[in-house]
């Protein structure tokens, strides 16, 4: 039983995000979910969930700084962040700005060390923490036109190794998820010609729902799961075998 450890779930709003809070609330943790911008979406998620929303964006050191602060001042120590949001910023290298780079290096890997730089001390003070990052098989496997994404989802599987030797004589573990294609406004946005060529790719000859994220998130943090560290779960359907 987590008996009301603290989850902040980045991105926690709409789709896997979305998902993983309702999943933590159900199990018993207290959950903060963070968004970046669609004030509409979290107010519904908020209504519908009873799950606190609040913004920042995780790309900010400061902004995480601030909010990291207010959430331990209301709420008490943070023992799990489930860094998962996320953007795509999508164009071929010849025609993607230097903006296109920053906005997605900044947003899906910078934000995994501003949060866990930010709970670390206090996690390895108290000798429990749990950090899960959301990667992608785009980072394992690389993807047409997202040099920028799969650059950040592949140095979050990284951060993750090193991050997971640090923490492992204080029981914090660090694990990431290699999600494939999951059905959430992000994948929505590609084109239906485009996607039906990659749902054809998927063995299982499904898109992963938001909720087959989440189950794996749910291991993860679970109190007695401190020799799993370190690891990439790969959960594509059978896509990508890794
Ligand atoms: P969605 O686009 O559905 O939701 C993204 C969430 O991240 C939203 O809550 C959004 O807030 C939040 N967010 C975006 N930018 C920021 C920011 N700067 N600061 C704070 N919050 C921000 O994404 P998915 O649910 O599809 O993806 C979740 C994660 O899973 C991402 O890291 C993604 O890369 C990864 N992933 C997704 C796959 C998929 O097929 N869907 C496949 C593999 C990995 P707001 O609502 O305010 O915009």
């Amino acid at each position: 039983m987590p008996m009301g450890r603290l989850a902040v779930v980045t991105g926690g709003t709409r789709g896997i995000g979305r998902a993983i809070s309702v999943a933590l609330k159900n199990a018993g943790y207290k959950v903060v979910a963070n968004y970046g911008g669609n004030d509409e979406a979290a107010k519904k998620f908020t209504e519908e969930t009873g799950i606190p929303s609040m913004k920042w964006d995780v790309g900010n050191f400061g902004a995480c700084e601030t909010a990291i602060a207010k959430i331990v001042a209301d709420h008490g120590p943070i023992e799990v962040v489930v860094n998962n949001a996320g953007i795509t910023r999508d164009g071929v290298m010849h025609r993607m700005t230097y903006q296109q780079w920053e906005d997605v290096i900044h947003t899906n890997l910078s934000s995994c060390f501003n949060m866990a730089r930010l709970v670390i001390e206090s996690m390895r003070e108290r000798g429990f923490g749990r950090i899960v990052n959301i990667g992608s098989v785009n980072g394992q496997a690389g993807q047409y036109g997202q040099v920028n994404y799969a650059a950040a989802k592949s140095g979050i599987h990284g951060f993750t190794k090193a991050l997971a030797l640090e923490g492992a004589a204080k029981n914090i573990t660090v694990n990431a998820i290699a999600p494939g294609y999951v059905d959430t406004d992000m994948v929505r946005a590609v084109p239906p010609a485009v996607l039906e060529k990659i749902i054809a790719k998927i063995p299982v000859g499904r898109l992963g729902r938001a909720e087959d994220i989440a189950r794996c998130v749910m291991f993860l943090v679970a109190d007695d799961a401190e020799f799993f560290t370190g690891s990439t779960l790969s959960v594509n359907g059978g896509q990508h075998m890794y």
